[in-house]
């Protein structure tokens, strides 16, 4: 899952000069989070028009990610195409994808956070950092370049008091992967040295 946060909404105005707007949620990661679904959208759109601005439409598309066409968006919400700005209440690929088809401008909601998931109903940030060469098998499923501020891939940094991070208010990771591999016999595992990733795998773009 994406984490995302709710944008000021004062920040919003500020950017979206536009006065006919569409908004578009986002039923997967965004309507998950109460980010992006009916209510958040409804809730956005009454504060536009106390704000001045001409609601016109919304939508809440299965996955703003992911969209067939804009001629499929389009047919199945024709007043978008009335709108001069499209306000969108997802995650940042959403926003991207519906940049790419979309005729008019495409302003974000939401601020990305990072890739996460969902654990007993708890949203979790910080999982991984889509490094494109996964080894989180020998960190006994701890990423420490998702989860630890530094990144530290070979042991911690050294500055945990009490097995709190130095940087902010989380447990150190590096306290976290070494009680994890030692309730799964694999301790032997922190003896190992990782090489550098290989960065020509992350790509961009292919
Ligand atoms: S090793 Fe890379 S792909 Fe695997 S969880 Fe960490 S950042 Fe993500
Ligand atoms: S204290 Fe631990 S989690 Fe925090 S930066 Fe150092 S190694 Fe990473």
């Amino acid at each position: 899952m994406i984490v995302s946060k709710q944008k000021e909404f004062r920040d919003i105005l500020k950017t979206v000069k536009e006065k006919n707007i569409f908004i578009i949620g986002c039923g997967k990661c965004a309507k998950k989070q109460h980010l992006g679904g009916e209510p958040e959208v409804l809730e956005m759109k009454k504060k536009l028009k106390v704000s001045g601005k001409k609601v016109i439409g919304w939508t809440v598309l299965s996955s703003a990610c992911n969209i067939g066409s804009w001629d499929e968006v389009l047919s199945q919400n024709p007043a978008v195409g009335k709108a001069e700005a499209l306000l969108i209440m997802s995650c940042g690929g959403g926003v991207s994808i519906i940049s790419s088809v979309a005729p008019q401008s495409a302003y974000p909601a939401l601020d990305t956070l990072s890739l996460g998931g969902v654990c007993r109903d708890s949203v979790v940030m910080e999982q991984c950092n889509m490094c494109g060469e996964c080894d989180i098998q020998f960190f006994a499923g701890i990423c420490p370049i998702g989860q630890c501020p530094k990144g530290m891939r070979n042991g911690p940094c050294g500055g945990a008091m009490e097995g709190k991070c130095e940087v902010d208010e989380r447990n150190c990771v590096w306290e976290e992967i070494h009680k994890r591999l030692e309730s799964l016999g694999r301790l032997q595992l922190i003896e190992e040295i990782r090489e550098p990733k290989d960065h020509s795998k992350r790509r961009r773009r292919d």
